[in-house]
């Protein structure tokens, strides 16, 4: 569906077309209209389905319509990273461009004084993480009084982290009288609790099949011995010549310890995790986005927010602890509108945990095979056993492309040129 329908300004159509958007996604088309009129929408959207703007736009609108505000903020959103916090809060600006209205982002591992002075400056939205806008509560430095919208982004993550007490602390200082917005990936039972308890009559929008994976998203298995799980990576990066490859694994340990290894290999990787620095983090993720680095590796608690476009790979070198991360994870991929592939690499001690996947998915992940890999004898791992051959092919939907694949090349490290 055209923007232009969707009932909103000329101003922030402006806006949409300089980001280059042509045709609203479905998420926009359902909650758009659905938040202009004033309902509270229940979202079941990952990210990539366009949720940010799907929400950003008709608050843009509908504070833009109010008039100028008193300087005390009148829409809230809670998000469950600060990286994601920033996002929404550049989407907010973005959208915003050609209007009087001011966004700005309030989360922890910075400094609070900034936050402080610009909340005393003014604003007309607040984009959060719920534990620095506690701070702000309770240092009596934030007015939430004016509080006309609330959108709780990423809900079901905001649980998993432990979230829930904040939010409860902060929706108790909010007005009663609200519009609320919550979007979630997935609809467990403490999900319908929070909805239950915060959203009023609300429009259910639903874009993928809740905890279903996303359709764009091609996904396959590789059966592989855990100590050949690096090798074997390396081997599908250059083969396949993946060009921006999202990895993840389970712990910070391991995120530093497999980015290591891939640069050593002539794969220009690095990690990012939460024992590292925002700063660092940005500058990660920003080499990543212009392309200098080709790999970089995550855990679950880093990567959520994370928004990338043009993700042509999603790798789960370890299925998450949390089997629905793996939707969360696969999400990074296939993005509006675009075709990815998520790989996941399968050691013997990992099946139990991809029973439990595919039994979210309802659906058996394909297996793939690999051609020209050999394993690697490697002197300092504790166990290197040859990875088991699969007897089962691809099935048709599942293959990925196989650049240079059939050649049968030995797999030597070379340095990548770029
Ligand atoms: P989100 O699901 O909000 O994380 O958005 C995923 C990505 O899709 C973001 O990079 C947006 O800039 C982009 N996007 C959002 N809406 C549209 C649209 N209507 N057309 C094309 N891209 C979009």
């Amino acid at each position: 569906m055209k923007f232009e329908l969707l009932g909103l300004n000329p101003e922030i159509l402006k806006a949409v077309t300089e980001k280059g958007y042509k045709k609203a996604t479905p998420i926009q088309e359902k909650a758009v209209p659905a938040i202009l009129a004033g309902r509270d929408v229940l979202g079941g959207a990952q990210t990539g389905t366009g949720k940010t703007a799907a929400f950003a736009l008709p608050i843009l609108n509908k504070l833009n319509e109010a008039g100028k505000s008193s300087g005390c903020p009148r829409a809230l959103v809670l998000a469950p990273t600060r990286e994601l916090a920033d996002q929404v809060c550049e989407s907010f600006i973005a959208y915003g461009k050609f209007l009087d209205l001011k966004s700005i982002r309030i989360f922890g591992g910075v400094k609070i004084n900034p936050q402080i002075t610009n909340l005393k400056i003014g604003t007309d939205i607040v984009v959060a993480t719920p534990g620095r806008l506690l701070d702000h509560i309770n240092q009596n430095t934030i007015d939430l009084s004016q509080i006309e919208i609330l959108v709780l982004d990423e809900a079901d993550r905001m649980l998993d982290m432990g979230f829930i007490r904040d939010i409860k602390k902060i929706i108790k200082a909010l007005p009663r009288h609200r519009q609320n917005l919550l979007f979630s990936a997935t609809y467990g039972k403490d999900i319908k609790q929070l909805s239950a308890d915060v959203l009023r009559n609300p429009v259910s929008v639903e874009v993928t099949k809740r905890n279903t994976a996303a359709e764009k998203v091609e996904q396959i298995i590789y059966r592989i011995e855990k100590g050949q799980k690096r090798y074997l990576l390396a081997h599908l990066i250059r083969e396949e010549n993946w060009y921006q490859v999202l990895v993840f694994v389970r712990t910070k340990h391991g995120a530093n310890r497999l980015a290591k290894q891939l640069d050593k290999d002539g794969i220009p990787a690095n990690a990012i995790h939460s024992d590292k620095s925002q700063a660092a983090r940005t500058r990660a993720m920003n080499s990543f986005r212009k392309g200098d680095l080709q790999v970089l590796v995550a855990t679950d608690v880093a990567a959520r927010g994370i928004d990338l476009q043009d993700l042509t790979h999603v790798v789960n070198f370890e299925l998450p602890q949390v089997p629905e991360d793996y939707v969360h994870r696969i999400g990074r991929t296939g993005r509006a509108g675009k075709s990815g592939t998520a790989v996941t690499l399968i050691a013997p001690e990992d099946r139990s945990q991809l029973q439990k996947v595919e039994k979210i998915l309802k659906y058996s992940i394909p297996e793939g095979h690999v051609i020209g890999f050999k394993p690697v004898y490697d002197p300092t791992a504790k166990k290197t056993t040859a990875p088991k051959k699969s007897s089962k092919r691809p099935s048709s939907n599942a293959a990925p492309a196989k650049k240079g694949g059939g050649n049968n090349r030995k797999f030597r490290p070379k340095r990548r040129t770029r």
